[in-house]
């Protein structure tokens, strides 16, 4: 998390509703951070929150993937790279079913885990990435060194590359501008090309059951929390929702252990006795829900 005073932080509206519409508050956390919900649609608003340029920094840092901590970024994106890479294989599968082959494009693209797998499907894969560590390891996929971007989606614009697909996963409710961004998606995107989406959702159980101790409430990170209403009016009218599935995620034991005690002193207890008693579990991989909401649209 990065110093920052109380005045540096900003107010948030709903950038999906008419401007001056009301929020409630929801939640609050330290440093003055809280979620906020738009009375209109339901959204979930980060309000306060970072300002912009100061939260860029903060996802260009080298311990954004690496942070060892469950609260920051990715605790350990490496070490968890067989559960995310079958993760990502099993999702793709699901785009193939939409939009066999072509050109993909993966925003947020982390070390190109996505993109590997997508390339082995036959995919013609690019990538971009605000982390200048995640991008030095994307570019060691062979053949990608000049397919992987340093910056945001407005750099991959300025190439002239355009895509059958482009991929987002978990990056979404990172984003302050939902509908520019979704306006360049548009541009970026061939004819009938396919936007494959995964972000939290606060119509989950896994929301539900959490309350304020849901993991997805990531306090500077997740700047806008959607549902499957509020993701559809964001997508329109530049994009048609083809499908949406609940989102399934593969983890190790020890990952999933520290979601669960976070919820609850005594699930605490209850998950350092299981993983006493059963510590080979930690280290088993398991298939389960994410709490998430995957949405394929198609360029209208
Ligand atoms: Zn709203």
């Amino acid at each position: 998390m990065p110093d920052v005073t109380q005045s540096e932080l900003q107010f948030a509206g709903c950038p999906l509703c008419e401007a001056g519409t009301s929020l409630d508050p929801l939640y609050t956390f330290d440093r003055g951070f809280g979620y906020k919900v738009c009375r209109e649609c339901g959204l979930y608003i980060l309000s306060p929150r970072l300002p912009f340029d100061r939260a860029r920094e903060y996802y260009r840092s080298g311990e954004y993937y690496q942070s060892g901590n469950h609260d920051i970024g990715y605790a350990a994106y490496e070490r968890d790279a067989p559960c995310h890479r079958r993760t990502f294989r099993k999702r793709l599968e699901m785009v193939r079913k939409f939009h066999p082959g072509g050109k993909l494009l993966d925003v947020g693209c982390g070390y190109g885990y996505l993109l590997e797998e997508a390339r082995n499907m036959g995919y013609d894969c690019f990538g971009v990435d605000v982390s200048p560590e995640a991008v030095a390891r994307a570019r060691k996929l062979p053949g990608h060194e000049d397919r992987i971007w340093e910056g945001t989606i407005e750099t991959v614009r300025a190439s002239g590359l355009t895509v059958d697909v482009i991929c987002m996963t978990d990056l979404f409710e990172h984003i302050y501008e939902p509908r520019d961004f979704l306006g360049v998606c548009a541009e970026l995107l061939n004819p009938g090309g396919i936007l494959f989406l995964v972000t939290p959702d606060t119509g989950s159980l896994l929301r539900r059951f959490s309350g304020r101790h849901w993991v997805s409430l990531k306090v500077p990170e997740h700047v806008y929390l959607y549902n499957k209403q509020n993701l559809s009016r964001a997508l329109s009218p530049r994009f048609k929702m083809v499908a949406t599935f609940r989102a399934k995620q593969y983890g190790y034991g020890y990952f999933l252990f520290e979601r669960l005690a976070a919820l609850h002193p005594i699930a605490r207890v209850a998950v350092r006795t299981v993983q006493y008693v059963f510590p080979a579990l930690d280290r088993k991989m398991f298939y389960v829900t994410s709490g998430s909401i995957i949405v394929l649209a198609r360029k209208e």
